[in-house]
């Protein structure tokens, strides 16, 4: 049996009596659709496997539904309760105490932590490693989008919020979450990469000139589109209604995959993005004009001041 079918979710599957199934996994994971739909196929079940693109529990295959009685969907925990879907969200092992080694680069003694959904179930063993070196460990709830106590997700630093520490600890990999929360808490942040071991302070500075030097391009773009995303956990329909309010001329645009290709066609000045939050941070470069966030627009707008610059989240 493949190591991610596990008799657990088996046995969830076969609680719900379905005979078809449809199986959907994120990009890092679709080598596994092979042996799991093997393995499903051997216990009696037909199976189709989504085959598109999927970077979140937001993107969920609703249209293998078609096919299928239930849906597995790998790799993330709900962002919603969804009919007719399983989540089976993927666990990375590792030994808590590899964390001591960020112990030199923290300041506070009272410190808010923080994940991803990969490691949530080790956070209270980090926490112990931490308190054993005289530092509290502050956990919180997020928000209902990211159900595990200190989970965050790109689109949600909720739990880094509530902690309300001055000093944040993100144990997880990648730069774009780190940054996000110095930008919603304004917190110190020092994050923690488990597979690769290393440590640092985290810096908003390079990301916050980007973003500057984009709003002002967009200052003078004759046409600006709203994009409205059609995936299930993004459709942000009342924030893309409102942002059509702010200016004259802006017009909603519906997309399932923004892509740069898409934008280029539409041929829009500017671009004001409601879908995934990490869209606009992470591939601007990748776009042929300024796609902002909603925040940003409202400066552009001059309904928001500079001085009042925030991060996009999905509430
Ligand atoms: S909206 Fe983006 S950041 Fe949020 S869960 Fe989906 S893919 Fe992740």
């Amino acid at each position: 049996m493949s190591s991610i079918l596990t008799s657990d979710l088996l046995a969830r599957i076969r609680a719900t009596g379905a005979r078809r199934l449809s199986l959907q996994f994120p990009e890092g994971l679709k080598r596994q659709a092979f042996p799991v739909a093997r393995a499903l196929r051997a216990e009696g079940y037909d199976v189709i496997i989504s085959g598109d693109p999927c970077y979140g529990a937001c993107d969920l295959a609703e249209d293998t539904l078609a096919f299928a009685d239930v849906l597995v969907h790998f790799g993330h925990a709900p962002v919603e309760d969804r009919d007719g879907v399983i989540y089976e969200y993927v666990r990375y092992d590792f030994d808590p105490a590899v964390v001591e080694a960020v112990i030199p680069l923290l300041r506070e003694t009272e410190v808010g932590l923080v994940t991803t959904i990969q490691h949530a179930h080790l956070i209270d063993d980090i926490a112990g490693v931490l308190e054993s070196h005289g530092i509290t460990a502050v956990i919180r709830d997020g928000a209902p989008r990211a159900p595990f106590r200190g989970q965050v997700l790109g689109c949600s630093f909720e739990a880094a919020k509530r902690t309300g520490a001055r000093e944040v600890l993100f144990v997880g990999t990648g730069v774009f979450h780190p940054i996000g929360i110095r930008l919603a808490t304004g917190a110190r942040v020092v994050a923690f990469d488990p597979v690769t071991g290393t440590a640092g302070e985290v810096d908003a500075d390079a990301l916050l000139r980007r973003r500057f030097a984009q709003i002002e391009k967009a200052r003078d773009a004759a046409s600006t589109g709203i994009i409205l995303s059609t995936k299930t956990g993004q459709a942000r329909r009342e924030e893309a209604r409102r942002l059509l309010g702010l200016r004259e001329g802006a017009f909603c645009i519906t997309l399932r995959e923004v892509s740069p290709d898409a934008l280029l066609n539409l041929g829009f000045g500017c671009y004001v993005n409601t879908a995934c939050p990490r869209l606009a941070y992470d591939d601007q470069v990748r776009f042929p004009v300024p796609v902002l966030s909603p925040p940003e627009y409202e400066i552009v707008c001059g309904v928001r001041d500079w001085d009042d610059y925030q991060i996009d989240e999905i509430r």
